[in-house]
């Protein structure tokens, strides 16, 4: 399939404006390519279309999607945060110079040792995922006499229509803190009671490829009536929330895909009024794209050799 950022000029496809014949000759192949300016410019896509003059937002690339020092380069340059998910990645973006208050700590798994690097460094958010990682989490912070930024990640139950292997919000997920775990509220207290951690609010991810708005609408409905009921319940001011990334895009011409340009602006403004009806004290809304931002730019060039 041809993408946007390709065509055909006479007998040679240009990709980003540069014919592939004349990057084989001086690279030879197989060879990568990534198109910067197609990286830049959906960067900017996003940035520009999901914005709001009622509270921040934060455009946060998940690094798993691709990531090396030139491309962190990039992301630094464009002022997106970034999400890493070990200690090599928080490794390799502390490398390529991005603001520590710009990362955010993500997985499942976390080691008491990336725990301790994160504190260390002074990164800007750890998204707790489990009890488990909180109690560690705060024992660090005591040892260190720091306090840390964080957000509990929840499982909300939304199953996508895509493949279960990419899906990370059905019942049994590895992810998160299940909504119907029944001493939910009593872990979000214990956690709030905490002198070593700001719980600033919640975090859900659905997985990865869904290419219908309505999921990402769902999400968000729940999770902000989720931070709505906790509020209440415990008599505490969210302001922070995060709805992940996974926003689909298209391998093959017939494939299903999302248009970000139309669907950023109607889920900012699905968002700005909910938050509205339920008179929440929001600040500050992220998402997380990582494909979506990188998957177009990239390609990788063969020369075929025989035909069968
Ligand atoms: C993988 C992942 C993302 C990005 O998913 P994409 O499908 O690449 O957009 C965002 N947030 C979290 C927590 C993830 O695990």
């Amino acid at each position: 399939m041809l993408r946007k950022n390709m065509e055909w000029i006479g007998d040679s496809l240009h990709i980003g404006g540069v014919s592939v014949n004349k990057l084989k000759e001086k690279y030879n192949t197989p060879l990568y390519i990534y198109d910067q300016k197609l990286f830049e410019n959906t960067a900017k896509v996003f940035m520009d279309k999901f914005k709001s003059d009622k509270f921040e937002t934060e455009i946060v690339y998940a690094s798993k999607a691709f990531s090396n020092l030139y491309v962190l380069g990039l992301v630094r340059c464009l002022g997106l945060d970034l999400d890493v998910v070990s200690g090599g990645e928080l490794y390799l973006a502390l490398k390529a110079g991005i603001n520590p208050q710009k990362i955010h700590f993500h997985g499942n798994n976390k080691l008491e040792e990336e725990l301790i690097m994160a504190i260390e460094n002074d990164i800007g958010l750890i998204i707790i995922d489990n009890m488990a990682e909180f109690h560690l989490l705060s024992e660090l912070l005591g040892k260190y006499k720091k306090k840390m930024r964080v957000l509990l990640r929840i499982n909300p139950d939304i199953v996508t229509d895509t493949h279960k292997f990419i899906q990370t919000s059905n019942a049994d997920s590895k992810f998160g803190l299940n909504i119907r775990d029944e001493k939910l509220t009593s872990y979000i207290q214990e956690i709030i009671g905490d002198p070593y951690v700001d719980l600033e609010g919640f975090h859900a991810h659905i997985g990865s490829q869904v290419t219908k708005g309505e999921f990402f609408i769902e999400e968000s409905n729940f999770l902000l009536n989720f931070t709505k009921k906790m509020s209440d319940d415990l008599g505490y001011e969210f302001t922070n929330i995060n709805f992940g990334g996974g926003f689909g895009v298209s391998q093959k011409e017939k494939d299903p895909s999302l248009d970000l340009e139309e669907f950023l602006p109607e889920f900012i403004k699905y968002i700005e009024e909910k938050i509205g009806e339920l008179d929440l004290p929001i600040k500050r809304v992220g998402i997380e794209p990582g494909r979506s931002l990188i998957n177009q730019a990239g390609s990788t060039l063969y020369t075929v050799a025989s035909v069968k």
